[in-house]
């Protein structure tokens, strides 16, 4: 199966976290409180997560962007009772909102733990609702999210190569 694919050079990355804060914009993913935030509950769906490399005392410490992985046979999948995670023909593994029960069996299956829960009605400070981006939902309370390969913006490529 043709498959998409993204390569992030590990040699090149300065971990400075801008494309967490694209993807954020990029995909309306609200700003975590004060509350959500202690409790482990913000949303991210690009992540920068941190490891350890050498011996002590020569330690380096690294940071690794983690999207979701899109497996070839997601576990995600598997364990969904109602099919609210799907994969495409063209590899990509998405999230229908409308169908997600919210039971979080997808959490615990995913083994890179990229998907997250919305435990709060998603909300932005005020006036910045005016930069949500309109070719992405805004997620509600009570579903799981995750990383979509930005499958929007392949479909406004693809609607523009036909015209
Ligand atoms: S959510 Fe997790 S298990 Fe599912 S495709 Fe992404 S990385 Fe794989
Ligand atoms: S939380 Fe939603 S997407 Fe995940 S397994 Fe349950 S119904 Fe499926």
């Amino acid at each position: 199966m043709a498959r998409w694919g993204m390569v992030i050079d590990l040699d090149k990355c300065t971990a400075c976290q801008a494309c967490v804060v694209a993807c954020q914009a990029e995909n309306n993913i609200p700003n975590a409180n004060p509350e959500s935030a202690a409790k482990g509950r913000n949303i991210h769906w690009l992540e920068m997560i941190p490891f350890i490399e050498e011996e002590y005392p020569h330690t380096r410490m690294r940071l690794l962007p983690r999207p979701c992985m899109h497996c070839e046979n997601p576990p995600c999948i598997e364990v969904c009772p109602v099919g609210a995670t799907q994969i495409s023909s063209e590899g990509i593994v998405g999230q229908i909102n409308a169908r997600c029960i919210g039971c979080r069996y997808c959490t615990t299956a995913c083994p890179y733990t990229v998907k997250s829960f919305n435990w709060f009605k998603p909300a932005w400070p005020k006036g910045m609702e005016r930069y949500l981006n309109p070719d992405v939902t805004v997620r509600y309370n009570g579903v799981v999210e995750k990383c979509t390969f930005c499958h929007h913006r392949l479909q406004k490529a693809r609607d523009k190569a036909r015209f």
